[in-house]
Formats: structure tokens, C-alpha cells, sequence
């Protein structure tokens, strides 16, 4: 399985961040180490600077991207938004992290606002299993907790998810929809709120649980272009999906 990682690499650069001091390296290697313990994940990572290393090609060989960014969502060029948007039309696996809520082809495939209320107060988290009988769960307790995140709070401007795999509750009052999942086209899309980048989130084996599950239940059943010469496509849409 090609697993490709996109990190905007904007705080963890900067000397003068908390985030520099918890991930050195990036949060896209943090990922990366972690996957790369499956020796059936190849795993690629790719950052802002060199963004357009996101090309159809690299697409078409990608079972599961994840993606986070957070202030250079607008840096990100609309082609190659739109490029991912149609690599998971066409059954591409995607995950989105945090503050990835706002990333252009998040709001693409989502087609809503994905607002969200937030503050940064050092609230613990608790997330619990809303859906244990999903794969994204699996080996997870009822809840486990967070020590310390960027609160998210309801409402969250999303559409209705196909499964709410995880609610999150902060010590200070608020609920979000920490785990969602939606098929868009043949592909599918799930969004996990944890990962602020001032907290060693990635290394949490919760949270590591998660997205490796993520990226097996994300993997293609099917793409669009394992169809083209088969008689489950209809005619008039072949060569054009
Ligand atoms: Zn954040």
C-alpha cells in the first residue's frame, strides 16, 4: 500500500514554537515513523514547499493520503486540490487531520463550511467510541484521553457523516465530532480532530491506532479505472470517470 503524507511543515520550522520542540522533524515523519512499522506501507511525505510533488501520476499510485495544514491552506494551489479531490472521486483513500478541517480539498469534497468553534486552553480530552463495530476502532477501549489539546466544539460545519465513529469531550464543557467518515465517489474520506501541533499528539498509541486503522478501512475496494474495460461501468461513462 503507497501511503502518501501532506504536511504544511509551517510551525515546526519556526525556532521560536512549541511545535519545533515536539516535533523536530515535522508532524509528516512523527506520522511516517509510526506507518512505516507496517512493513506493507510504503509511505511518501510531501510539504508545502514542494506541494506540486502532488501530481496525477503520484495520485494514481496512492491508496491513502493524509493530509494536515493549518495557516497555508490558502498557499496550497487550487489544481492540485482539485487533483485530489478527483483521485478520491475515483476511489483514492483520504484522511484529514485537525486544523485540515479548513484545507481546500477537505472543503472540496465536503462542500459545506467546515467551521468549528475553538480555543487553546490546555483542556484534556476524552474521546469516546461512538462506533465500535467500526474498523477505524478497532483494539480501541470505550474512551481513552488526551492529555492536553486544542479544544474543537460543536457546531461543526460538516455534512451529515455516513458513521461518527468518535465524540470528543473537553474538560471544559464542550463535544465535537472528533471521528467522521463520508464516501465521496469511490473513494472514502475520514476526518480526526487530534493533532494540534504544540502537543506531542502523533505519538500518542491511541491516536497511532486510529490513523493506521484509517488508512487500512480508507484503502481502495476499487477504483474507477480498475473499471474501465469491465462491463460494471456504463458505456457512456467510460474514459470519462
Ligand atoms: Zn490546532
Amino acid at each position: 500500500m503507497n501511503i502518501l503524507i501532506y504536511n504544511e511543515f509551517f510551525h515546526e520550522q519556526d525556532p521560536n514554537e512549541r511545535a519545533h520542540a515536539v516535533y523536530p522533524n515535522g508532524m509528516h515523519n512523527a506520522i511516517a515513523d509510526f506507518l512505516r512499522e507496517d512493513q506493507e506501507l510504503h509511505v511518501r511525505t510531501v510539504t508545502l514547499a514542494n506541494v506540486e510533488e502532488i501530481t496525477e501520476d503520484v495520485l494514481k499510485q496512492t491508496d491513502v493520503i493524509i493530509w494536515w495544514g493549518h495557516c497555508c491552506h490558502d498557499d496550497v494551489p487550487d489544481a492540485v486540490a482539485e487533483r485530489v479531490q478527483e483521485a478520491v472521486l475515483n476511489g483514492m483513500g483520504a484522511i484529514f487531520l485537525h486544523s485540515a478541517h479548513k484545507s481546500k480539498p477537505f472543503m472540496r469534497l465536503m462542500g459545506t463550511s467546515c467551521s468549528l468553534t475553538w480555543r487553546e486552553s490546555d483542556d484534556m480530552e476524552r474521546i469516546w467510541v461512538t462506533a465500535p463495530y467500526h474498523p477505524i476502532a478497532a483494539g480501541l477501549d470505550r474512551c481513552f484521553e488526551i492529555p492536553a489539546d486544542e479544544t474543537y466544539g460543536e457546531p461543526f460545519g460538516i455534512p451529515t457523516p455516513d458513521e461518527t465513529v468518535f465524540i470528543g469531550w473537553f474538560t471544559g464543557g464542550e463535544v465535537f465530532r472528533s471521528g467522521c467518515t463520508w464516501q465521496r465517489g469511490w473513494g472514502r474520506v475520514f476526518y480526526f480532530q487530534p493533532g494540534h501541533e504544540t502537543y506531542p499528539i502523533f505519538f500518542d498509541p491511541n491516536v497511532q491506532t486510529v490513523i493506521r486503522n484509517a488508512v487500512r478501512w480508507a484503502s481502495p475496494v476499487r477504483r474507477t479505472a480498475d473499471c474501465m474495460d469491465c462491463p460494471c461501468l456504463p458505456k457512456a461513462h467510460k474514459g470519462t470517470l
